[in-house]
């Protein structure tokens, strides 16, 4: 039997992802990998919560020149778009889910409420938090750090295009140094480009380690959780 480490998880899915090769918009091909993915690890007995961004559809700084407030709800909102498109993949291979929003939505998803969260995830549902945290000024990162706080997972799997921390960008540079290993302090110190600050800062405070990982090479989800050593692993 694999040993498993990891009994909760958070994953962290950039919007950017979700796009696939258009850079824009949902490509339901690269969502139902993922969630092909995602149920590897619910079947491995690993209970999953999900925090989808939004940048594939509106990020709150495209907004030159709006109120910045609004702009941020505007991407809050494409967030909720995401999960629900991360939900509807799910669930069309049998994947049970809910989607739970920081912004009230009662229509179309179960408000954020911790402790029903902490009960769908320990009857083996995938939990989809949308809407970032419901503030403006914060990212979806923020909230995979807050709610990976809030639902005592072991690990943020943040996963990126690229397939770990550089020091610096290697599709810039060739000679770029990928890392094993770096701490919450060589982030914000060196600037390294992981999540903002704000997300290190939360997951530095709560000891919460980030996996920093590329989901373009299949099956790197369950890779990344049954020991195998890939991407970049963040600690204190
Ligand atoms: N956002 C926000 N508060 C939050 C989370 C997200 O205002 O708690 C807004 C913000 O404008 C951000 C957008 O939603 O630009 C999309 O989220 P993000 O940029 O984090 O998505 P990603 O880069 O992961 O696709």
């Amino acid at each position: 039997m694999e040993s498993i480490k990891y009994k909760r998880i958070m994953l962290k899915i950039s919007g950017e992802a979700l796009a696939g090769e258009n850079g824009y918009g949902i490509d339901f091909q690269v969502a139902k990998r993922i969630a092909e993915e995602i149920k590897e690890i619910v079947q491995m007995g690993i209970e999953v919560g999900a925090v989808v961004g939004g940048g594939n559809i509106w990020r709150g700084r495209q907004g030159e020149g709006m109120d910045r407030t609004t702009a941020d709800y505007m991407g809050m909102l494409a967030t909720c778009i995401n999960a629900m498109a991360l939900q509807d993949s799910l669930e069309s291979i049998g994947v049970y889910t809910r989607v739970q929003t920081a912004i009230e939505m009662k229509q179309i998803a179960e408000p954020f409420i911790r402790r029903r969260a902490m009960r769908h995830l320990e009857k083996g549902r995938v939990v989809i938090f949308g809407a970032g945290t419901g503030n403006p000024y914060f990212s979806t990162d923020t909230t995979a750090a807050l709610r990976a706080a809030e639902i005592e997972a072991d690990l943020i799997l943040l996963a990126k295009k690229v397939d770990g921390v550089y020091d610096k960008d290697p599709k810039k540079y060739s000679d770029a140094i990928k890392f094993d290993n770096v701490t919450y302090m060589d982030v914000l110190e060196k600037g390294l480009q992981v999540m903002d600050s704000t997300a290190t800062s939360l997951c530095m405070d709560n000891n919460i380690p980030i996996l920093v990982f590329g989901l373009d090479t299949p099956g790197n989800i369950k890779r990344a959780l049954s020991g195998e050593k890939i991407g970049t692993l963040v600690t204190k």
